[in-house]
């Protein structure tokens, strides 16, 4: 099999054809600047606020609670700091959970170096935040709860309606960071009780450099970028025409077909998890079985580096990775898998498998047999695995 297998799609996705035909007429024809007053980018401006509406309507939204970001990284960052800022006459604490995606790690610790409190809840080891805990760590200060809807790294699906309706119990604003899970799972912000969220065009093939933030009418902050008076004057910046009109494409095919997705990417993802448990021993699933995004296969493989793993996965055609895109290259084992209570020496041994609807059982058979066997070469390598078969041997 010479073709490229990409099974990378938590990192980013590939971008449909329709959704690239969408976008080209605002790059080729009406290149304008909708903030300007002529018709010529009237029509520009239609495309984004049909756009909007579009994104609105798939979360159960109203258009005017949806804001263009750059996004997923700067929606985080809008929502922490905003918050930070704007209810700091009320606390300065905020509650999160020990496995967001850095985004929303690293912007709290900036917050910390500036005074506020954070509390990084546990997860158990599927990686799953309870609403008790959440209940729990609430104080009179306490202004924002931010709890993602499903893991980046082990696909664990976040009981976000029962978190969000505890937040509301205690009247504290309730964000999710929903980059991996809008366009792929039903989202509703009403039934839901979020009162912001934020995704990302990449993650659902459209394209990169365009998200959105969705805030709640309720929500009072200010803005993260500075300047014009674009996105009623709480975003700054020329808008991203062809992003946001291609981001929405995808959003709308991704809704119009769901379903089929979800059964299609179900039935990929598990007969790739029965084929390596089955067929690889000393391996471990991670996260949630039920509660997971149809697209997630995450194992360990015990007495094997993941980076050699992925090397060798990469020799024959397959794109995989271990633990998320933005920590690969560091040697620190994945803090997602730490905070589920994996020792270091098998969260090292991790291998993320992320599949779209464009993949086939056939990949998914070629990748299992492929994975077999690198994995019995790098274990028939390692002094730690010789080790162990001889003790198990003496016992
Ligand atoms: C990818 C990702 C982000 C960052 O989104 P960008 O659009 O790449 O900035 C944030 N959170 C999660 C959970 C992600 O998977």
């Amino acid at each position: 099999m010479s073709k490229l297998i990409y099974l990378d799609n938590a990192a980013t996705t590939s971008v449909k054809p329709e959704v690239f035909e969408a976008m080209k007429p605002y790059y080729l024809e009406n290149y304008s600047n909708p903030s300007s007053v002529y018709s010529f980018a009237g029509e520009a401006k239609k495309a984004m606020e049909d756009a909007r509406k579009v994104i609105a309507d798939s979360l159960g939204a109203a258009a005017t609670e949806i804001y263009f970001t750059g996004g997923g990284s700067e929606s985080d960052n809008w929502v922490l700091k905003g918050v930070a800022e704007a209810y700091q006459s009320k606390g300065k604490h905020i509650i999160t959970s020990k496995i967001e995606h850095h985004a929303i790690l690293h912007t709290c610790e900036y917050l910390e170096k500036h005074g506020y409190e954070v509390t990084y809840l546990d997860v158990d080891e599927n990686g799953l935040v309870t609403p008790e805990e959440v209940e729990k760590a609430i104080r009179p200060d306490t202004i924002l709860i931010s709890i993602m809807f499903a893991n980046n790294e082990i696909g664990t699906i976040e009981p976000i309606a029962e978190i969000g309706k505890v937040a509301h119990e205690h009247g504290v604003l309730f964000h999710t960071d929903a980059v991996q899970a809008y366009a792929h799972v039903p989202i509703n912000v009403q039934e839901m009780n979020i009162d912001m969220l934020s995704a990302s065009g990449h993650k659902f093939h459209g394209p990169k450099g365009i998200g959105f933030l969705y805030m709640s009418n309720k929500v009072k902050i200010g803005p993260l970028i500075h300047g014009g008076s674009q996105e009623r004057s709480r975003r700054a910046g020329t808008h991203n025409v062809p992003g946001i009109v291609g981001m929405a494409k995808a959003a709308e095919l991704a809704h119009a077909n769901m379903d089929q997705t979800i059964a299609k990417e179900t039935a990929l993802r598990d007969h790739l998890i029965e084929r390596l448990e089955k067929e690889i021993p000393y391996c471990r699933l991670n996260g949630d079985r039920v509660k997971r995004l149809p697209n997630n296969v995450n194992f360990c493989f015990r007495f094997i580096e993941g980076e050699s793993l992925l090397i060798l996965l990469d020799q024959n055609g397959i794109c995989a990775s271990s633990g998320s895109a933005c920590t690969s290259g560091s040697l620190d084992p994945s803090h997602v898998l730490l905070a589920i209570g994996l020792p270091h020496e098998i969260a090292h041994g991790s291998l993320r498998l992320t599949l779209s609807e464009d993949n086939t059982m056939e990949e998914m058979d070629f990748v299992a047999d492929q994975a077999k066997k690198i994995v019995e070469r790098l274990r028939s390598m390692s002094p730690l695995y010789d080790d162990f078969v001889k003790q198990q041997k003496e016992q």
